[in-house]
C-alpha cells in the first residue's frame, strides 16, 4: 500500500518571525551596540589624540626652523585675532608647513575642539604658546632659544582647554585675576569617566597634549603643566 505524501500546506510554513523573536533580535543588536559604542568612541578619541600630538609636533618643528633663521629669537605670542600675515607665532610659522590657507585652521586647532562654539570674535584656534617662552612680558619671556634652561622639559605650545582658551598665549599663572589657562583634558577618557565635582581643584586633573622646547610632543598631566619646572623657561 502506498502512502501518499501530503503536500505541505501553506499554513504549516511560518512565513516570518514572531513578535517575540523580533524583540529578542532587536534586544541582542541593542546589547551589542551598547558594548561596542564605548570601544568605538575610545578608538576615535585616541586617534584624535594622535592627530593632536602630530599637529603640535609639526608646530614645534616649525618653531625650531624659525629660531634657527632668526638668530635664536621667537615670534610674538599675544593676540586675540591672529592674522596669518601678522607677527604672532601662527603667521610666521606658516611658511615652514607648506600648507594652503584652507588647511591652516586644521593645523592650529585640536581635532576634538570646535572654536566656533566659544565666544564670538575670540581666538579662532586651540593651540596656545607659553608666555614664558614667547615674547609677552620682557621680565619673564626669553629673548633667545639658548636662554631656555632644561629645554627638553619646558613646554612651548599646549592644547588649551576650551574652558579657558581666549587668545594665542598660554599663561599658566592666574593673570588679570582670570582663571588660570589650563591644558585641555579633552583626549583623556579616564578623566571623562570620572564623575568629579566642579571644584577648581578637580578641574585640573587629567592629561593633555603639549610640545616641548626640544620639539618632542607628549601627553602629560595637567598639573605638571602648571608646575614652574615645566613652564618657566628660565627656571634651572
Ligand atoms: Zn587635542
Amino acid at each position: 500500500m502506498s502512502v501518499r505524501r501530503r503536500a505541505p500546506h501553506l499554513a504549516d510554513v511560518r512565513a516570518g518571525f514572531t513578535l517575540v523573536e523580533l524583540l529578542v533580535v532587536i534586544g541582542i543588536i541593542a546589547l551589542l551596540l551598547a558594548i561596542l559604542m564605548p570601544a568605538l568612541s575610545r578608538a576615535r578619541e585616541s586617534a584624535r589624540r594622535v592627530q593632536c600630538m602630530s599637529d603640535l609636533k609639526q608646530l614645534g618643528t616649525a618653531l625650531m626652523f624659525y629660531t634657527q633663521e632668526n638668530r635664536g629669537r621667537f615670534p610674538g605670542a599675544w593676540e586675540w585675532h591672529p592674522r596669518l600675515n601678522g607677527t604672532t607665532w601662527e603667521g610666521p610659522l606658516l611658511r615652514y608647513h607648506g600648507i594652503s590657507n584652507a588647511q591652516v585652521p586644521k593645523l592650529y586647532t585640536c581635532p576634538s575642539d570646535d572654536p566656533e562654539t566659544r565666544r564670538a570674535n575670540r581666538y579662532p584656534f586651540t593651540y596656545t604658546a607659553n608666555w614664558h617662552v614667547f615674547w609677552f612680558d620682557p621680565t619673564r619671556s626669553v629673548a633667545k632659544i639658548t636662554e631656555i634652561r632644561r629645554s627638553s622639559e619646558k613646554i612651548m605650545i599646549i592644547d588649551e582647554s576650551s574652558e579657558t582658551v581666549d587668545d594665542s598665549v598660554w599663561a599658566p599663572e592666574n593673570w588679570f585675576g582670570d582663571r588660570q589657562n589650563m591644558l585641555s583634558a579633552r583626549h583623556d577618557l579616564r578623566r571623562e569617566r570620572a564623575r568629579e565635582s566642579n571644584q577648581e581643584d578637580t578641574l585640573k586633573r587629567g592629561k593633555g597634549c603639549v610640545v616641548f622646547a626640544d620639539g618632542r610632543a607628549d601627553f602629560i598631566d595637567r598639573r605638571l603643566a602648571m608646575d614652574a619646572d615645566y613652564c618657566d623657561a628660565k627656571k634651572p
